[in-house]
């Protein structure tokens, strides 16, 4: 701990150096509210609803199906695909939007399996968030052709990698703990081994600086509504490494995933590069609301994001431990803060009601299962007096076991 414990006035000047301060203004933060779960749901940028408006009000209302053209309702999916590239180290016509992570993830777990056939060993790691490994389980299940979902302890995963695995499945960032999993060094051992990877960057893209070409990366998925803001059931995204592209077959091979899509041939002919990862007719309304969420990170520097986000999370960690230690709050994950990704899990044992007596006093984390409270940083657009002032409230509400009361200590459906 530093010989001079922080002050508010040291986050009021972090905030007036930040690069990202001009930032926030883009984003509809409601009165009040110090949100801190842009891990899980992110801020609306301010003018999303016009551009949906648009899109529904002219281009579907108006245009019509001329729109598919005249509006480029049929690119959308590559052109957002692309945007998204840049903030994740993947070159142009590499990524395409669409569907979910669980779905693209099921697509990829059968392009990876094609690619690498004499293999039956698919490894995950027990840090993964589970609907991966339900994806895997049922992928396994359906082909019933000797495939193994092999999960370990996330430390195991490299000493796992041998060559029986036929890929991996792994998630960067771990959900709970932030803990970083060295994409480059993982997926340089699975290709030594003769293995594949996927990753899933769910708690990366948009938070952590993601180089998918730089690490040789042979697959990504990746959601758009947490750190990149694109709202509730945004579409996800989908990475093919380009020397890999002609060779994946779709196991979900629909028509937008066609060479030739209005030539309505019975047989399946796959289109070249990224597009065959593409199965049938996206959300329009709900692209056109990612694209527009997308302005706001053209001119972003991933480096400079990365550092924000090291020190917001670095600032929230010495503020917890000095106001909260004493009611037996602790931090999970990684010390340092180069291993953890953009939020902070703490542990306490009424961990759910803590939390439901801070979502009382508006400020939104959540809670994950046995006893964490869950922070997220978005360094876009959470200021380091946010931190401040919600360790302030976090250590009333500790101080004076204001989370003591019944209707804190009662669950809800939605975590
Ligand atoms: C949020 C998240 C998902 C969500 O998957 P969807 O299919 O888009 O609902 C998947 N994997 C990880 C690691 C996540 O954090």
């Amino acid at each position: 701990m530093k010989d001079n414990p922080m002050k508010r006035s040291d986050c009021e000047a972090l905030d007036r150096a930040d690069p990202f301060a001009i930032k926030r203004q883009h984003f509809h933060l409601p009165q009040g509210m110090i949100y801190l779960d842009g891990n899980s749901l992110g801020v609306m940028p301010k003018h999303v609803p016009a551009r949906v408006q648009d899109a529904a009000q002219k281009q579907w209302g108006e245009t019509l199906i001329k729109s598919w053209n005249e509006h480029g309702w049929f690119h959308l999916p590559r052109r957002i695909g692309d945007r998204i590239g840049r903030l994740i180290g993947a070159p142009a016509g590499s990524v395409i939007a669409g569907d979910t992570i669980s779905v693209n993830l099921f697509k990829l777990l059968g392009a990876a399996a094609k690619l690498n056939p004499q293999r039956r060993v698919i490894l995950s790691d027990s840090g993964n968030f589970p609907s991966d490994l339900y994806v895997a389980q049922g992928f396994r299940d359906l082909l019933d052709d000797g495939y193994v979902l092999k999960v370990v302890a996330p430390e195991e995963v490299m000493d796992a990698i041998d060559d029986s695995i036929a890929f991996t499945m792994i998630t960067e960032v771990d959900y709970r703990s932030a803990r970083l999993h060295d994409m480059k060094a993982v997926t340089a051992r699975a290709h030594a081994m003769g293995a594949l990877t996927i990753w899933d960057l769910a708690h990366s893209a948009g938070a952590t600086q993601v180089d998918l070409t730089g690490c040789n990366a042979d697959f990504a998925v990746g959601c758009t509504y947490k750190y990149l803001n694109g709202g509730p059931g945004a579409p996800a995204f989908l990475y093919v490494k380009p020397d890999l592209q002609d060779r994946v077959q779709p196991a979900l091979s629909g028509w937008w995933g066609h060479a030739a899509p209005f030539a309505f041939d019975l047989d399946y002919r796959p289109a070249p590069g990224i597009i065959r990862n593409q199965c049938g007719t996206q959300p329009i309304l709900s692209m056109a609301a990612l694209d527009a969420a997308l302005d706001v990170w053209d001119d972003v520097d991933m480096a400079a994001l990365r550092a924000k986000s090291m020190a917001l999370c670095g600032s929230f960690i010495e503020l917890v431990e000095k106001r909260c230690g004493k009611h037996g709050v602790t931090v999970e994950g990684p010390a340092d803060l180069a291993s953890r990704g953009s939020h902070v899990s703490l542990h306490h044992e009424q961990g759910y009601a803590v939390m439901q007596a801070l979502i009382a006093s508006n400020v939104i984390g959540d809670f994950r299962a046995p006893d964490m409270m869950r922070f997220g940083f978005t360094p876009l657009y959470t200021s380091f007096a946010d931190v401040w002032d919600a360790v302030e409230i976090l250590a009333r509400i500790l101080d004076g076991r204001e989370w003591d009361q019944p209707q804190f200590l009662a669950k809800k459906a939605v975590t």
